[in-house]
């Protein structure tokens, strides 16, 4: 599904660039779950944001379901994106003005679903907020939002799902609950799952670990 070769990220900065690491090699295929380990600053979060699109890398190349995803135009990456590829954050990102139901059919709308708001409640159903489809995130807790946006990122259907700690905000339950979510969908859609985590009951769940650390990537 996804195939990255040789990838360097170095950021611009005064001396002539901070570079973050080199000769970077990952293959992800259908249904397989990766954490992404190693300590804080080794450039995780960095790495993630370039294997879903988000960010460019400064060398190498990425091949998502057989199509080339470095060197495609902005507005091309964005249309990959929105059918093939979803992303959790720590802090859940979502839209604050607008309630769950609308968080999640905006994602769907984006990706021309044609039926977006019954599928959105269905998604919202499904991980256990039928009550809550009118709130807005001001009034959910940390452990629901993190559900709207878990099922913000499954409702598209998506071959890859990005998480970058979804679990580093939620207390150790709620934590456990949205790890057992995740793999529930991983196993029924087949979605491939690559993790960031610092919680080694959820890397130990993964069926690989891949370890960043002094700019290298090595499998564990
Ligand atoms: P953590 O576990 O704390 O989240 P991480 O492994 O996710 O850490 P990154 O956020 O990827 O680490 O950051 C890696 C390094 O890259 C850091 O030194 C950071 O300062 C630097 N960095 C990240 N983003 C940028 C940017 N946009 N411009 C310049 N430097 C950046
Ligand atoms: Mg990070």
């Amino acid at each position: 599904v996804l195939i990255a070769t040789d990838l360097a990220k170095t950021f611009p900065d005064e001396r002539g660039g901070l570079n973050i690491f080199n000769h970077i090699n990952i293959r992800a295929d259908a249904g397989e779950s990766v954490a992404i380990i190693g300590p804080s600053g080794a450039g995780k979060s960095t790495l993630l944001s370039i294997l879903a699109g988000l960010d460019e890398p400064s060398e190498g190349t990425i091949e998502l379901l057989g199509q080339p995803l470095t060197g495609l135009d902005e507005a091309s990456r964005a249309e990959l994106r929105a059918n093939h590829i979803s992303f959790v954050f720590q802090s859940f990102q979502l839209l604050p003005e607008l309630s769950a139901l609308d968080n999640v059919q905006l994602a769907l709308e984006i990706q021309g679903h044609p039926n977006p708001a019954q599928q959105a409640g269905y998604w919202l159903d499904r991980v256990g907020l039928s009550h809550r489809h009118q709130h807005t995130p001001a009034r959910l807790s940390g452990g629901e939002q993190q559900r709207v946006a878990i099922a913000r990122a499954f409702a598209t259907e998506p071959s890859l799902l990005f998480a970058d700690e979804p679990t580093g905000n939620l207390d150790e339950k709620t934590g456990t609950e949205i790890i057992e979510q995740l793999f529930e969908l991983n196993r029924q859609l087949n979605t491939t799952l690559i993790l960031i985590t610092h919680d080694a009951s959820l890397a130990q769940r993964c069926q690989r670990r891949l370890y960043l650390h002094n700019g290298t990537l090595q499998e564990q």
